[in-house]
């Protein structure tokens, strides 16, 4: 039987992909906010109902760079999760700015909003939370918590594009939100990623930004980078976005499968979903909590039998030795994050994953 990877990256027809990206061979305009580029803007600003979405050549650094554009004094406090991706933290220190780790809730391990306001000082300017599987934070206290302490919230939605909590796109949410357009996320433009956001006075920031800081020929206004998106990394998002829709129906399907064969299963426990909101079922998350096998078994034993699964997140940042340093790191501060990461498993999950398939994983596990 053949190896199934964790994810399998969506793809167009090839000959729609190469359709798309003929006028390039015409124009020979590569990058630097071409045709391809402007279509893509457009089509995600009415697929995510967002007023502006500025578009990278990858997450990182669409959310590096909309932390600087919000001009916090450097050693200023933000508070964020460790149960996420590197890229999160990360985007916050190269900021020189300092993490102040909350706890995740273990309904669907989001950043539990009982715990924020305990972490805020008078130093403190944000609240970067993280949208993790597809689920959607508490946005609604979230908010509430941020306008009584007069604090940005800028949300890493890496993981929850095309998710809608109450009929309301997640690109919406907070200051702004950072969508990963990676190859191995729900919709990809190979390597890329967006920032989203309503306020009208960050779009030449933004833009200015991921291009050197550049405003005009003979003007640079801010000491920027270089992040923007290519042309066929645009080509690949305006095709691979025609099919969204139909993957994540495919992806439901995927996880109703998997939720049929280990829901109530004595020992695993699956992520809650908040009610009104509409998943992207971006990832299967399984912990193994008090099961007949610990986490680290099934996941060999899976391995054995070329399934790939992956203990996503693990480790956790504040865990990360880049941080030991770090005051404000060391899992004990985070203890349900520490428990899920050291019990959590992702397993296989994309569009075209067969059922008969997820049959097959699940008997690999339940045996
Ligand atoms: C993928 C991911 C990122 C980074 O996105 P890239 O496009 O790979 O740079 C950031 N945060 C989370 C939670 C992610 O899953």
């Amino acid at each position: 039987m053949s190896n199934i990877l964790v994810t399998r990256s969506s793809m167009p027809d090839y000959s729609e992909y190469c359709e798309e990206i003929k006028k390039l061979w015409d124009s020979h305009w590569l990058t630097n906010m071409g045709i391809e580029h402007k279509t893509l803007q457009y089509e995600l600003e009415k697929y995510l109902d967002c007023p502006h979405v500025v578009l990278y050549t990858n997450g990182h650094l669409a959310l590096e760079n909309v932390i600087a554009a919000m001009q916090f004094k450097p050693g200023s406090e933000v508070v964020t999760t460790p149960f996420t991706f590197a890229s999160t933290t990360h985007a916050i220190v190269r900021n020189g700015l300092v993490p102040i780790f909350c706890d995740v809730n273990d309904y669907d391990y989001t950043i539990d909003v009982d715990k924020i306001e305990a972490l805020i000082t008078d130093k403190t300017v944000a609240i970067v939370p993280v949208h993790v599987y597809g689920n959607i934070c508490d946005v609604e206290r979230i908010q509430s918590i941020a306008d009584k302490h007069n604090l940005k919230v800028i949300y890493d939605a890496a993981h929850a594009f095309a998710v809608k909590y109450k009929g309301v796109s997640s690109a919406n949410f907070g200051d702004a939100s950072m969508f990963s357009f990676h190859a191995t996320k729900v919709f990809n433009t190979i390597e890329g990623g967006a920032v989203c956001f309503k306020d009208d006075t960050l779009v030449s920031i933004m833009n200015d930004m991921k291009n050197f800081g550049i405003r005009g020929p003979e003007r640079v206004v801010f000491v920027g980078g270089n992040a923007k998106m290519n042309e066929f990394q645009a080509a690949m998002g305006i095709c691979n976005l025609r099919h969204l829709d139909d993957e994540i129906t495919k992806r439901k399907k995927v996880m109703e499968r998997y939720r049929q064969h280990l829901e109530n299963t004595e020992g695993i426990k699956l992520c809650k979903e908040r009610d009104n909101v509409e998943s992207n079922y971006a990832y299967f998350p399984v912990v193994f909590d008090g099961y007949k096998y610990s986490r680290n078994v099934v996941f060999e034993r899976l391995a054995e039998k070329g399934i790939g699964a992956r203990k996503y997140f693990y480790p956790i940042t504040n865990s990360f030795e880049c941080y030991v340093d770090y005051p404000t790191a060391g899992v004990e501060k985070t203890p349900v994050a520490a428990y899920l990461a050291d019990r959590v498993l992702t397993l296989p999950m994309y569009a075209d994953l067969e059922l008969s398939d997820v049959d097959r994983i699940c008997d690999i596990i339940k045996r």
